[in-house]
């Protein structure tokens, strides 16, 4: 192919051979200017398109590829790899002029004169379709949708790879919005499948009016859409968009207005692969149906590497409970007035292969109010248990308190699983477990709370509430819960007989306790001043690092002797105040 000599009339026996050339070959050519402006096209051309060369001429070929007449994202890639390469090859599909549209394989090649400037181009639109008119339309159907003739899922594909590598070739931006019709369905039941049809169809006529010249339209599923948009977007853009698809629209006579729902990811802020942009965007088009629908949401990438985070976070807690990392510490409670030890909290630790032992600041708020905190509490009750039995045989008769959360509490099978966990310590008497529970456990639902702590009474459990004072409901709380014992938070008790506010505290429950005649134990105690204070507001029973911290199970023992010694701690309650 010799395209410069087409702009010569033909005058010599080369040129005499290069036009019969051009006017036989079997492959479709196109020859444009400088400016993409159709100046020849062969016969076989206007076999395969139905276009006759005054059809087109001075047009751009815009017309004859895939999404030549509103997005076309492969026109402006052309462009792009001929400015560069000088040529190009890509697939395209391209429109005959009945309408129909065609698998073709484009190549073009730019031309230059003996100047060395871009005189033409000159294209040969090889027919991927020689094949049978049935395997056309199938090939159709692979990649468009029959009823709004949109591209389909399995080109979109495609065609977001192309969107990225054309946006990182030229530092652009591109915005895929998944877009979903409110209550589609509904449409569907009430005026039938073929009204719904026609509003689909009017849908997304509408919706391409609002795209610009690169934008993409396809049809993803039954009401689900998605856009390519390669222009900078806003919110005033989303607001205009969503505004359009509320106007009503005639069908059959009728004034039908729809609503839809819109999810956004932006590239390459996202950074994500194709499928998984597609993904990012209906993640954020769940949460604009969340919100109530008729609104749109940006995928935040930050939020969501943040979430990934914590999954892997809870996958390795969870390792941890298999691999049965985890240890209970126990914190002994006394009655300050007797010296007696009256029991033990038990309190989980992590202890980590690399990070050491971790308290439990360090791994609840990961996996607060989710499915592990069901398994935790079911390793803890399982390893209390097994420390009951160990401790009955050294002869130490020390109830052990478990903290419960809120979750699990909460969760249906807790008090036929904790039946079932005592059934299997038969050794063990159901009154030295008792169970901690947080007062918003039962703001959640006290009237789940309250049935599932009858149910664990019945099997001989005790409750606390701890952190008693932190939640909203105290009052309530202590006048309503079935609770043997009342935990006076530790942050009251810290700073008691240096803030006047928090003794005020301190004073008023223990003063609501008694008269409710309820038992309650001061947590935080650190010093023989508090402990004092405390006997003297009329709360004898403690916990605190005066007393002892957390430690593990075999160290009970040897404390339980050293306690015996502690001298200024059990003559509290005869020591006249200092
Ligand atoms: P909590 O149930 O109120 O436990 C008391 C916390 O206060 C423990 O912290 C304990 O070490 C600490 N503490 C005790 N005496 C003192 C003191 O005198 N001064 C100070 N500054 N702190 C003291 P820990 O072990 O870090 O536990 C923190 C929280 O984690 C617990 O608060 C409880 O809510 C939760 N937790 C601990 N173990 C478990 C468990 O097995 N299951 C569940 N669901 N939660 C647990
Ligand atoms: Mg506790
Ligand atoms: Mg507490």
């Amino acid at each position: 192919m010799c395209p410069p000599t087409l702009q010569r009339p033909v005058s010599n026996d080369t040129d005499a051979v290069t036009d019969t050339v051009f006017h036989q070959a079997n492959e479709a050519l196109i020859i444009t200017d400088a400016h993409n402006r159709v100046t020849h096209v062969n016969p076989a051309f206007t076999h395969l398109t139905g276009y006759l060369p005054e059809d087109i001429r001075g047009k751009t070929p815009d017309a004859f590829s895939i999404l030549a007449q509103d997005n076309d994202t492969s026109a402006v890639l052309v462009q792009e790899e001929l400015r560069r390469h000088g040529q190009c090859k890509t697939r395209v599909t391209y429109r005959h002029r009945d309408g129909e549209l065609y698998p073709g394989l484009m190549s073009v090649r730019g031309v230059r004169n003996h100047q060395g400037e871009l005189s033409h181009h000159v294209a040969v639109l090889a027919d991927l379709s020689v094949i049978p008119a049935q395997a056309r339309h199938l090939s159709r159907e692979v990649y468009f949708d029959a009823l709004t003739g949109l591209p389909n899922l399995q080109l979109l594909t495609q065609l977001i790879q192309e969107s990225m590598d054309y946006v990182d070739r030229n530092d652009l931006r591109l915005a895929i919005c998944t877009l979903d019709i409110d209550f589609f369905k509904k449409v569907n039941d009430v005026f039938g499948n073929d009204i719904g049809d026609v509003l689909l169809s009017s849908f997304s006529q509408r919706i391409s009016h609002m795209l610009f010249g690169d934008d993409i339209m396809a049809r993803v599923g039954g009401d689900e859409f998605v856009l390519l948009l390669h222009h900078p977007v806003d919110d005033d853009y989303f607001r205009e968009l969503l505004a359009a698809i509320r106007k009503p629209l005639m069908i059959e006579g009728r004034s039908l207005q729809l609503s839809a729902s819109l999810g956004v990811t932006l590239y390459p802020q996202d950074a994500a692969q194709g499928d998984v942009l597609l993904r990012h965007a209906n993640q954020a088009m769940y949460r604009a149906k969340q919100r109530g629908r008729d609104t749109w949401h940006v995928f935040d990438p930050e939020h969501d590497r943040q979430l990934q985070v914590r999954n892997e976070q809870r996958q390795r807690f969870h390792d941890a409970i298999r691999e049965d990392e985890l240890r209970l510490h126990y914190q002994p409670q006394v009655d300050m007035h007797s010296g007696e030890v009256v029991g033990v909290e038990a309190l989980v630790r992590w202890q980590h292969p690399r990070e050491g032992l971790l308290s439990p600041a360090a791994f609840l708020p990961v996996i607060e109010a989710t499915w592990l905190e069901v398994d935790l509490g079911e390793w803890v009750l399982d390893a209390a248990l097994q420390q009951l039995v160990q401790w009955q045989k050294e002869d130490i008769a020390l109830p052990i308190s478990v903290n419960i959360s809120p979750t699990h509490l909460l969760d249906d099978r807790f008090s036929r699983r904790l039946g079932e966990m005592l059934a299997d310590y038969p050794q063990v008497s159901p009154g030295m477990l008792k169970l901690e529970v947080l007062e918003s456990a039962a703001l959640h639902d006290i009237e789940a709370a309250l049935e599932t702590m009858a149910y664990c009474q019945a099997l001989g459990i005790s409750f606390a509430i701890d952190d008693f004072g932190t939640g909203f409901s105290s009052l309530t709380h202590m006048r309503r819960l079935p609770v043997s014992l009342i935990k006076i938070d530790q942050s009251f008790v810290r700073d008691m007989l240096t803030d006047l506010d928090d003794m005020a505290i301190v004073e008023s429950v223990i003063y609501m306790a008694n008269r409710f005649s309820r038992p309650m134990l001061a947590e935080g105690v650190e010093t023989l001043n508090h402990a004092r204070a405390l006997i003297a507001l009329g709360c004898p029973l403690a916990q605190g690092y005066g007393i002892a911290r957390p430690m593990p199970p075999a160290a009970m023992a040897p404390w339980l002797v050293d306690w015996q010694e502690r001298e200024e701690w059990l003559t509290l309650a005869t020591m006249p105040e200092p």
